[in-house]
């Protein structure tokens, strides 16, 4: 049998979930290297390139000690795009040892295994998302560009169920973007559409990772 493939690893670090529902629960980071996407607004582009190829056994032996420290069995698989990489084997091999995994994703790909919870934040221009991300999708998370027009939230909230939350989250901690994201959440509520929620990124107003 093939060992499983390596995966390329930017970084893996511990710190507070920052962003969508799970915000504020102790997580363990593994930032995947590469994305299929190059966002103008985008947080993370030193993980666009570089990284590290590891193992999912390695890959855990970096996780362990972090579990033990800060007693968390919670890992968020983020990038990049970590569905560019065959996540099947990590993933797989988490959950065995207990781990409960949250995957991050833009929205472009297959996901290859259920995660226990996962993140879909479709980006422009044209914020495609597969069939597997409108069925296993746990949060909708919609970043407030400048870009961003009513219209685009109603289509987006009508391709998912109305029990799965979609979150207007303001672009990289802007001040122009809170104001925008309040000023769309009151028209998309005022106009019906279901389950919109306001959100923001935790890290960025504790200035932490
Ligand atoms: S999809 Fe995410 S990681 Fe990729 S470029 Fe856009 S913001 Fe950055």
């Amino acid at each position: 049998m093939l060992p499983p493939p390596t995966l390329k690893i930017s970084e893996i670090f511990f710190s507070a979930a920052g962003e969508g529902l799970r915000q504020g629960q102790p997580t363990i980071f593994v930032r995947f290297s590469g994305c299929n996407l190059r966002c103008s607004f985008c947080d993370t582009k030193y993980a666009w390139k570089g990284g590290k190829e590891l193992l999912p056994e390695e890959i855990l032996d970096r996780i362990a000690p972090l579990k033990n420290r800060y007693k968390t069995n919670w890992v968020c698989l983020t990038g990049g795009e970590p569905l560019l990489q065959d996540v099947g084997a990590l993933v797989r091999l988490l959950r065995r040892v207990s781990f409960r995994v949250h995957i991050e994703t833009n929205g472009t790909r297959p996901v290859p295994v259920k995660p226990d919870w996962l993140t879909v934040s479709p980006k422009p221009p044209v914020y495609k998302i597969t069939s597997d991300c409108l069925r296993l999708a746990s949060e909708v998370k919609l970043v407030v560009t400048r870009s961003l027009k009513p219209g685009e939230i109603g289509r987006i909230r009508e391709k998912f169920s109305e029990n799965i939350p979609l979150l207007l989250q303001p672009q990289s901690h802007a001040a122009w973007s809170y104001k925008k994201a309040w000023k769309l959440y009151i028209q998309a509520i005022q106009e019906g559409l279901p389950n919109i929620r306001l959100s923001g990124q935790l890290h960025k107003i504790y200035g932490i990772k």
